[in-house]
Parts: C-alpha cells; sequence; structure tokens
C-alpha cells in the first residue's frame, strides 16, 4: 500500500446538526432530547445519491405491490411524518414490498421499503407510522452514510499521507470500498446506540405529526414478545436493529418529554388497506425473494485498487523551506499556524484540516489517488471512529495510558498499517503544543511512491472533545534537516482553540 487516501474530507465530526435541531424545534417541544448524529464523510447529497443506486439495484429483485390505494395510503403517513422530521430536506419516498417479514427498510437519502407483512401485523395506523418514522429517523440522523464513514476510514483510514485535499474521488469509489450499492448491510444494519436514538428522534416525529408514539413503542413490544415464538418473521428486523434496552421505557419517557401528541385523524382505513393486501398472491419472504432474483451483490468488483504508482518525482527540484513564515486560520477557528511563505495551503472540505506543501510536493498518481511527499499536513482525529484497535498487538508506541495516549497510539497504528513501509524510529512524550501536553513519533521507510527513504514526524495533542489535532511533516530523509528549523517554528506557532469546536 501507498500512502494514499482516496476521499480526504475525513476524520471529523459533523457540525450541522444542532442548528436543524434549533430551527425545528417549537417552543412546546423544547422538553425534547437533543440527537447528534455521528461524523459523516458524505454531504447529504450523496445520501441522495447512495439511496438512489441502492434503490434502482433493489428493486430489481425485490417484488413492489403497485396497487394505488396501498401506495396512497403509505405516501400519505410518510408525508405527514416527513413534514416534521429533522434533519436535511431528504426526498422521503415509500414503497410496499410484498414480503411476508414482518419488516421496513430504508436507504440513506429516504428510499423506504414497507414489507407487506409489517403492514398486516399493525393493529393501528399509529404503529404502523411508528416503525416508519424510526426508519426515517435512521435516515434523518444518516446513521447508514455515518457507518460507511466508519467503514471506511478503518479500511482506507489513515492514507492520511495522502494529505486532506478537497473531494477528488466519487462517491461511487467510496461505497464500493465498503461493500458496493443495493442491501448493503454497512447502510442497514444498526448499532444499539443508533437504534435509541431513532427510537427518540422517531418519538418526537411521531408527537409532531399527531401519532402516540406509544404506539410506537407497543408495536416493538409486540414483535419482540412474539419473535420467539415465529424467529424467521422478525429476524429481519432484529438483526438489523437491535433493540436498545429499557426500549419501550426510553420511548415513553420521550412521550411524556413531549407533552404528548395533538392526535390527528388517520389518514386512511388500515383495515381496509389489509383486506386489500390480502386479496394478493402470497408473499414470499425476503430470503425467498433474493434467492429467487440474482446472485448475492457481493461479487462485484472492488473498482480498481491498485496503486499505480506515478513517476517517481525528482526530489532535487523541490525548494527548500523558506525562513518566511505565513499564516493559516483554519476555516472554523479551531487553529492557526504558521507555514514557511513559499509553500501552499488546500484547505480540506471539513473545515477543519489542511494540507500545506511546496511545488512538487504532492504526486499525483495514475490511481487518481494523492500522496504528499514534501509538506505537512494538520487535521483532527476522532479516536472513537477508528476501528483499528481490532489489529492491536505487543507493545504500544505511547507508554501513558491516558486519553492522550490511547488516542495517540490508535492514531499511530492506523497510520503504520495503512502504511506499512513506516517503522517507529522512536517516540517523545514530553511535548507542549500551545500550552498543552502533546506527544511524538518519528517513522521512517522507504518510500514506495518516490522509492526513497522517507521521514515522517507526528505530533498529536488533545481537544477538548476527545479527539485529537494531529501534524503531519513528510520529507525525503536525506532532505529532511532542512525541515527542523521551520518545522520548530511551524510548532511554536500553533494556536488552538477548543471553543471553536462546538460552534460548527
Ligand atoms: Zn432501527
Amino acid at each position: 500500500m501507498t500512502k494514499t487516501i482516496p476521499i480526504t474530507r475525513s476524520l471529523r465530526m459533523t457540525r450541522v446538526p444542532l442548528l436543524f435541531l434549533l430551527i425545528l424545534v417549537s417552543p412546546h417541544l423544547l422538553g425534547q432530547t437533543k440527537v447528534k448524529p455521528g461524523f459523516n464523510l458524505f454531504s447529504p447529497a450523496q445520501d441522495v445519491e447512495i439511496g438512489e443506486k441502492s434503490a434502482e439495484e433493489i428493486e430489481q429483485k425485490l417484488p413492489i405491490i403497485e396497487e394505488p390505494s396501498v401506495q396512497d395510503y403509505i405516501g400519505q403517513i410518510g408525508r405527514r411524518l416527513g413534514e416534521v422530521i429533522q434533519g436535511p430536506d431528504f426526498p422521503y419516498q415509500f414503497k410496499v414490498t410484498n414480503l411476508s417479514d414482518i419488516n421496513a427498510f430504508a436507504l440513506p437519502g429516504g428510499f423506504m421499503y414497507i414489507n407487506r407483512g409489517l403492514i398486516e401485523a399493525a393493529s393501528t395506523e399509529a404503529e404502523l407510522a411508528g416503525v416508519m418514522a424510526h426508519e426515517m429517523a435512521h435516515v434523518a440522523l444518516r446513521h447508514g452514510t455515518n457507518q460507511a464513514s466508519k467503514a471506511y476510514l478503518a479500511q482506507a483510514g489513515f492514507g492520511i499521507l495522502g494529505g486532506l485535499f478537497g473531494g477528488n474521488t466519487s462517491t461511487g469509489q467510496v461505497v464500493e470500498a465498503v461493500g458496493g450499492f443495493g442491501l448493503n448491510a454497512v447502510f442497514l444494519k444498526f448499532s444499539r446506540s443508533a437504534e435509541e436514538q431513532a427510537d427518540i428522534v422517531g418519538a418526537q416525529t411521531l408527537v409532531k405529526a399527531g401519532y402516540d408514539p406509544v404506539a410506537m413503542a407497543d408495536f416493538f413490544e409486540m414483535m419482540r414478545a412474539q419473535s420467539g415464538r415465529d424467529p424467521g418473521k422478525f429476524e429481519q428486523f432484529f438483526s438489523t436493529h437491535p433493540a436498545p434496552a429499557n426500549r419501550a421505557r426510553r420511548i415513553e419517557e420521550e412521550a411524556r418529554l413531549l407533552g404528548g401528541p395533538r392526535p390527528v385523524s388517520p389518514v386512511g382505513d388500515l383495515e381496509k388497506i389489509q383486506r386489500e393486501l390480502g386479496r394478493l398472491p402470497e408473499a414470499p419472504s425476503m430470503q425467498e425473494a433474493m434467492q429467487k432474483g440474482d446472485e448475492p451483490s457481493d461479487t462485484r468488483s472492488k473498482g480498481d485498487t491498485s496503486t499505480g504508482v506515478g513517476q517517481a518525482p525528482d526530489l532535487g527540484q523541490i525548494e527548500p523551506p523558506s525562513s518566511q513564515l505565513k499564516l493559516f486560520e483554519s476555516r472554523n477557528g479551531v487553529f492557526r499556524i504558521r507555514y514557511p511563505e513559499n509553500w501552499t495551503p488546500t484547505p480540506a472540505d471539513d473545515g477543519f484540516g489542511v494540507t500545506i506543501v511546496p511545488d512538487g510536493g504532492v504526486v499525483a498518481l495514475d490511481s487518481g489517488e494523492r500522496s504528499v511527499v514534501y509538506g505537512m499536513i494538520v487535521g483532527d482525529f476522532d479516536p472513537s471512529a477508528s476501528q483499528s484497535d481490532e489489529g492491536r498487538s505487543g507493545q504500544e508506541p505511547f507508554s501513558r495510558n491516558d486519553q492522550l495516549g490511547q488516542a495517540s497510539n490508535s492514531f499511530l497504528r492506523g497510520l503504520t498499517t495503512n502504511n506499512s513501509y513506516l517503522k517507529l524510529l522512536r517516540t517523545s512524550e514530553d511535548i507542549i503544543l500551545d500550552g498543552a501536553e502533546a506527544l511524538s513519533a518519528t517513522l521512517e521507510g522507504r518510500s514506495p511512491v518516490t522509492d526513497q527513504q522517507e521521514t515522517v514526524v507526528v505530533f498529536t495533542r488533545a481537544l477538548l472533545n476527545d479527539q485529537l489535532i494531529f501534524l503531519i511533516f513528510v520529507a525525503p530523509t536525506r532532505q529532511y534537516s532542512e525541515l527542523l528549523n521551520p518545522l520548530r517554528r511551524i510548532l511554536s506557532s500553533l494556536s488552538v482553540y477548543d471553543q471553536a469546536m462546538n460552534n460548527r
């Protein structure tokens, strides 16, 4: 592997949600629990793109019920919920699948499928709306692409030596890297904490739409109780939506916080719809339908992941760093740092990171990826989004076991896993960066891009929100000494404004 990363908005938290919540909370709903979505590499528009492509694949395999009365009924409930749900303005759409399992699922961007089995099992419209609101909450909170982002970082992650450039990679490339479009579990299978969030936002949505969220709790409870008797029918739902602890109590509590719904009349006649469904040909289970469909979708190619190495740059051409420094300020105001004036900063899309290099400091590879061979990268790292603990073995680079030590170890582990040519040379644990403790590690190895010995120095410093700010300096080893002087001055110019993390 070379030190590259195809998508580079990277390693950050999404800061948008707070704004949405504040706007959508009407005065009588101030009691509601605020739910904050996790970090996301994708934009809401990319959620829609992913949902659309996946829907196209799925609908080739799953039987869709076209009956206008059924479509209409579900569509009207969905519209009522869609008008009040928080989050990006997704084009929610609802289709009914002729499947017997008691299940519903939602793709990123708002493409929702409600199984016939679910509609037939509901005893009130509010119960049906409850499951729909829960699914829509996963969409609104962008849980699917949050998970895909985590999976992507775990896999491609720490290729940050490619620099934190703006989006130079298509949605498709990233999605292929985490398993592809269609019924991809990365987008559809949620964690328990995501479940709890979906219950809460689902309950809030139901109240605002005039449905009683206790009906959602009751329906989940009924499903849980019956799943012992007829596991097959519920397997899909509970394997993708693991029930959080005290689910019913949590939903009821949220309903109380909201002061309960102002009930509206149902949009239609559930029993009539159920009778119409009863007249249709028998519904297969999801499993049966999928077996009839094409082969499983994970045989697709992963795209061109070969690391076509571009021409080795003539590193002799890179000018030494100027002793004059200029100021860079991150767009979100979290940090400021100076850099040699003959280098050029490229801010990352996330508003946090930046890659600053001299002419010739970045090599474009045949694969379209980029690799920093000379220069610096500053970014933030969220250890909770990293799954690199799995590969953990033996000695850790840093001995201290506090938040800074653990997060820094996790960061370095990822870096060396994905840039395996780099070997740890030494560490230092007594560094101060802008008044706070920081750690440093020096790594070396023969770069597969330049075919020359390369030195990489990493600095990590804690931010208030359990994340790290990291600084990485890269240079060919034989030129590293010319970087030493500016490096000291660059480091001492760093100012971090933790409070700005909350303003995003
Ligand atoms: Zn769920």
